[in-house]
């Protein structure tokens, strides 16, 4: 954890924060189109304008990392983020509890496609230039050992991020691959 540091608001960060958000959901827009999930693409991550995941945002905002792995840093733990996944099924922290032990639901195929359209598109705004096709991969292999999804969800997200990393967004977020995919994955 790092040293409390006295804050100061700062309407720059405000502005600042209000626009990564925006063009994030943006991006996810697009994204869900292209995979044939519009209305969850609309309403994809509102709950970032709360005023308690708002504000947060504002307080740790850094532009090229989430302002809630920050918050995490600096206190062990982030409101916004026990709003945001209490809130948003795209999540599969969403699907277990702490005395999650064996497993936890298969996600629902629209939540399933509104993650993989939100993991890329935050990939994309936090990385900018420097964002590769395999990024996505590298960033699950790190992160999936401790995320208690269940398996089948587990292999069949590693199957995208493999796709997408050998042949790029267009040929996997599409409804036809993603919707093959899970039904091979989950059945
Ligand atoms: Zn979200």
């Amino acid at each position: 954890m790092r040293k409390k540091e006295e804050y100061k608001f700062k309407w720059k960060n405000f502005f600042l924060h209000l626009h990564v958000v925006n063009r994030h959901r943006l991006k996810v827009l697009i994204l869900c189109c292209r995979a044939g999930i519009i209305w969850r693409g609309l309403v994809h991550d509102l709950s970032k304008y709360a005023p308690v995941e708002f504000f947060e945002g504002v307080k740790y905002y850094s532009g090229n990392r989430s302002p809630i792995k920050n918050c995490k840093d600096v206190n062990g733990y982030s409101e916004a983020w026990l709003h945001h996944k209490g809130r948003n099924k795209h999540h599969y922290e969403y699907w277990y509890d702490y005395e999650t032990r064996i497993t936890s639901p298969v996600m629902p195929y629209k939540y399933f496609v509104e993650m993989v359209c939100d993991s890329v598109a935050a990939g994309m705004i936090y990385r900018g230039k420097k964002w590769t096709k395999e990024y996505q991969l590298t960033y699950w292999l790190k992160t999936k050992d401790y995320a208690k999804i269940n398996p089948k969800m587990d292999k069949l997200l590693t199957q995208v991020y493999m796709d997408i990393s050998r042949l790029g967004i267009k040929k996997v977020i599409n409804k036809k691959a993603l919707k093959k995919l899970y039904l091979e994955y989950t059945r």
